[in-house]
């Protein structure tokens, strides 16, 4: 590339604009990152490509098969914005097909251009450079109403914005395709929970019939059965109860998504009625339960009960042989949010489990030691989706677990 020689003067100048021009290219790299849409880049690159180099215009010109597409320009005069022309006849078409740089001091001289198209316009030179190296898809054009040849540095500078916007519309493209593939997700796990809803809400019904069917037979043939009848029986029924438990639990699951409207809870009556829901429980393991003071938060009253009531009801279940289960839960304020807690001294849970315990159906125990579904959990953590909160679980095996829940904190209860 040749340079054009300067005086001193004219060098102090020319590195003024060289470091202002490059200050300039590092913002813009900053704006072209934000981009999210072609549009957004389009009106990044038109004003850039311009302001960095003073040039009398600009424009941005986007592949379209076999076409140039003059997208936009920002110039002294009006250029082609909006029009097309065959790759294989424009300036900007040379440039992508031979994934290289134009630099025309006189367009009248240079049988690459289509001289009818040029006349109508101030443009005496110009520098067209390619976006993306290989296979290029668009292309950047600088203008100058006079013959200007253009230095090394103007035309470096033009590719680097050139390069950047390469990433940016790269960038665009994997952002859509996320995003498609987001609401794509979104749709399955909405039809799959419509499923599930179905699913467990038509077999409540017929579960329900066997259960009564069973019992009638029971009532009917009281007195007549044998002791291995009985066993039978009483498996068949403690089968289904447990089917109708696990059904229950689905339906709730699948619920969690039509939550009702957000209104301030009192969390620490909240707390009280799942303790007194829960007496017979704590009555025959023992357990005593502490309630330290909990806020006020703002979500569905009926979600956050049952989100208190499984971690509750799991802090009482999983506990030693032998051991009478010890419960606290406490609350404290943190950044954003208030932070929960519902601690036991029960088995605990192995570091390795800590996280996945909160999938749908994942147990740790038999049925026999501990029984459960195994959705407990996975609701709580719909709940807390839902509320824009978190939850997290620590433990110490053998000594006992936390479960940590976090809820934002708005104005009502800061
Ligand atoms: P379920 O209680 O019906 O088994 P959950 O989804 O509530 O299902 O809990 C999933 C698993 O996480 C439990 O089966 C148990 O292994 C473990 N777990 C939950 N809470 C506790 C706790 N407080 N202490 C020890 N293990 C727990």
């Amino acid at each position: 590339m040749n340079l054009p020689q300067h005086s001193a003067s004219q060098s102090k100048s020319y590195s003024d604009w060289y470091v202002s021009s490059m200050e300039r290219l590092v913002g813009v790299v900053q704006e072209l990152s934000h981009a999210r849409t072609i549009e957004d880049i389009t009106a990044i690159v038109r004003d850039a490509a311009r302001s960095l180099t003073g040039a009398d215009g600009a424009t941005f010109v986007l592949k379209d098969g076999d076409q140039c597409y003059y997208a936009e320009e920002n110039a002294i005069g009006p250029l082609w914005k909006g029009r097309r022309f065959p790759l294989t006849r424009c300036i900007s078409g040379w440039a992508m097909l031979n994934a290289k740089a134009a630099v025309i001091e006189d367009i009248y001289q240079d049988a690459r251009i289509p001289a009818d198209a040029y006349r109508p316009t101030f443009v005496k030179s110009l520098v067209m450079v390619p976006v993306r190296k290989s296979a290029p898809i668009a292309a950047i054009g600088n203008y100058w109403a006079t013959n200007h040849e253009a230095t090394g540095e103007e035309v470096a500078i033009l590719q680097a914005l050139a390069d950047t916007t390469s990433v940016a519309l790269e960038n665009v493209e994997l952002y859509n395709q996320l995003h498609k593939k987001i609401g794509e997700l979104e749709q399955s796990n909405y039809d799959l929970n419509c499923f599930a809803w179905a699913a467990s809400h038509d077999l409540q019904e017929p579960l329900r019939t066997i259960m009564t069917q069973i019992e009638l037979l029971e009532r009917d043939l009281h007195g007549t059965l044998d002791e291995r009848d009985s066993r039978y029986i009483k498996f068949a029924l403690e089968g289904t109860g447990r089917l109708q438990h696990l059904v229950q639990n689905l339906l709730a699951h699948a619920h969690v998504e039509q939550r009702g409207s957000f209104q301030p809870v009192a969390l620490s009556q909240v707390a009280k009625d799942v303790i007194q829901g829960l007496g017979n429980a704590i009555q025959e393991s023992g357990a005593t339960v502490q309630i330290g003071a909990l806020p006020w938060v703002e979500g569905d009253a009926h979600l956050l009960e049952c989100l208190l009531q499984n971690l509750i009801s799991n802090a009482i279940k999983f506990h030693a042989r032998g051991v009478a289960p010890r419960v606290s839960i406490a609350a404290q304020p943190a950044d954003n949010e208030w932070i929960f807690s519902v601690a036991d001294n029960g088995i605990g849970i192995e570091e390795e489990h800590q996280k996945d315990i909160f999938g749908l159906f994942k147990r740790l125990n038999t049925q026999s030691a501990y029984a459960g579904s195994g959705i407990g959990l996975a609701i709580c953590r719909k709940i807390l989706d839902v509320h824009n909160g978190r939850i997290w679980a620590e433990s110490t095996p053998g000594e006992g677990s936390i479960f940590w829940f976090a809820l934002p904190r708005t104005e009502m209860n800061a």
